[in-house]
């Protein structure tokens, strides 16, 4: 199943018809939004959300029906790039968690969701992994709402100002709302502690620029919160978990290169505005951060950032990269059109075996009818997954299981197939595995199995089960430059 999907509406003064945000100054009050994909659907849904007004005054929550617990935050220092300070314009030292109040909205959330999502927060370290990154501080506070239903998402969204229709779409198919220094988590919309440290992440990287930077384009606004949110959920997750998920969202921005239909990053906004987005543009503006970080350095986004604080977008970029917008975005267009055609070039597999248990791990990749099998041996391994499905291994040889007969173009798979007896409570374990979408040339963990003598089977979700793990999956083609760009994050 499909993570949530990120998509961003920009929005605009009620009194003032803007052609481009970089025309609007006032108090950053800039809304983002998340649009959930409920599907299992490969191409983002883009929700159609019209504008939105620009509430007036500050957010009014209703005193009595928001239950606010202060957590007291130990101030936390990232790290800071030594290198880069010195390009910072005000703001080596990260800001900490005390800025940020995190309060329940609903009868339906707990103290304990407060706490835990408190927790998530220190864990991962959001205020400081942001202010890091942009080099800018958060100086005054931002409040976190957490909703646990659609019904007290868009009342809350009402009451600071959105419109009903607005609040009511938002509320359905959003994961997270900022609106200047007011944050939204949809408690419902946020289901594991990975999207949690995503989303919240993502959102306090929205709330920083609003304090900082009076106009931003949203390809730039949007690329720092999706680097940012991933950031955070890859320290939760199993790498080889994680990187699923990354070549899945860049596999849609392939598949949408592929059919022509790429907008250059500058142009989507007047789609955003006007509610035409034809897919999911913050992924493509996630790609361009993860280009530029993996050409210029992490430390550059915070060079970046810092001019915005007080230069236009376009003489901002300049400074900073020395090309221009237009400049970069053929140039990364290119990219990707070079990464939409890449073929299968086979894999590196690293796998880790704890236990004693003999039998045998049988691939099976893409587009192939026979299994290739390698014995399973306990400790660390390397197989070279060859793009003809033939493996290149210091483990020894072994069975293959019979060939099937329906080879699968998109899929790949890594299973286990034990001789000796595993046994799970008191169920006898058959075989387990896990299966790697395929498209673009990129091996994207999905999920896993493990088939029970008995006849039943359970899902796995992690890359990892019965003490057998996979560590590490890379494409062997490292020139495939969306590689390049994945591993930036
Ligand atoms: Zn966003």
């Amino acid at each position: 199943m499909r993570k949530a999907a990120h998509t961003a509406i920009a929005i605009v003064s009620s009194a003032v018809v803007l052609s481009g945000l970089s025309s609007f100054s006032t108090f950053g009050a800039n809304v983002f939004k998340h649009s959930q994909s409920a599907a299992v659907s490969r191409v983002h849904t883009s929700g159609d959300i019209a504008p939105l007004p620009l509430p007036a005054g500050r957010p009014a929550g209703s005193a009595d029906a928001i239950a606010s617990l202060d957590h007291s935050a130990q101030p936390q220092r990232a790290k800071v790039d030594t290198a880069a300070q010195a390009h910072y314009a005000y703001s080596p030292y990260p800001s900490n968690l005390s800025l940020v109040k995190v309060k329940a909205y609903g009868s339906d959330v707990t103290t304990a969701d407060v706490n835990h999502v408190t927790s998530i927060l220190k864990e991962v370290g959001s205020v400081g992994r942001v202010s890091s990154f942009l080099g800018l501080r958060m100086s005054t506070p931002a409040t976190i709402y957490l909703v646990r239903s659609s019904s007290s998402y868009a009342k809350l969204l009402k009451s600071i100002g959105v419109s009903k229709g607005d609040a009511q779409s938002l509320s359905e198919d959003s994961n997270g709302f900022t609106l200047g220094n007011t944050i939204i988590i949809p408690l419902n919309q946020n289901p594991s502690d990975a999207d949690l440290a995503n989303t919240l992440t993502h959102e306090l990287t929205h709330a920083t620029i609003n304090q900082n930077i009076s106009s931003i384009p949203s390809w730039m606004n949007e690329g720092m919160a999706v680097y940012m949110g991933f950031n955070a959920q890859k320290s939760l997750e199993p790498l080889v978990q994680f990187e699923g998920d990354e070549r899945e969202y860049a596999e849609d921005i392939l598949q949408v290169v592929q059919s022509n239909q790429l907008v250059p990053l500058t142009g989507d906004e007047s789609a955003i505005l006007a509610g035409t987005e034809t897919y999911d543009y913050e992924l493509q503006d996630w790609l361009a951060m993860c280009n530029l970080i993996h050409q210029f350095g992490i430390s550059s986004i915070a060079r970046l950032a810092n001019a915005l604080t007080h230069e236009n977008a376009d003489q901002a970029f300049q400074s900073t990269f020395g090309e221009s917008v237009a400049a970069f975005n053929t140039q990364f267009t290119k990219q990707l059109e070079v990464a939409a055609k890449e073929p299968n070039s086979g894999a590196l597999v690293t796998i880790n075996v704890a236990s004693h248990v003999s039998g045998s791990i049988q691939f099976l990749g893409p587009d192939q009818s026979h299994y290739q099998a390698v014995a399973l041996q306990s400790g660390t391994h390397q197989i070279k997954w060859n793009k003809n499905g033939s493996l290149v291994s210091s483990l020894a040889g072994a069975a293959a299981e019979k060939p099937t007969d329906s080879p699968d173009p998109t899929s790949a798979y890594i299973s286990v197939v034990p001789t000796t007896k595993l046994t799970v409570g008191k169920k006898q374990v058959h075989d387990f595995g896990f299966r790697f979408d395929f498209e673009n040339g990129l091996y994207a963990f999905q999920s896993g199995w493990i088939d029970f003598t008995n006849g039943q089977v359970t899902d796995v979700t992690q890359p990892s089960a019965l003490g057998f793990t996979i560590t590490n999956v890379t494409e062997l083609d490292t020139s495939n430059p969306i590689i390049s760009m994945l591993n930036a994050e």
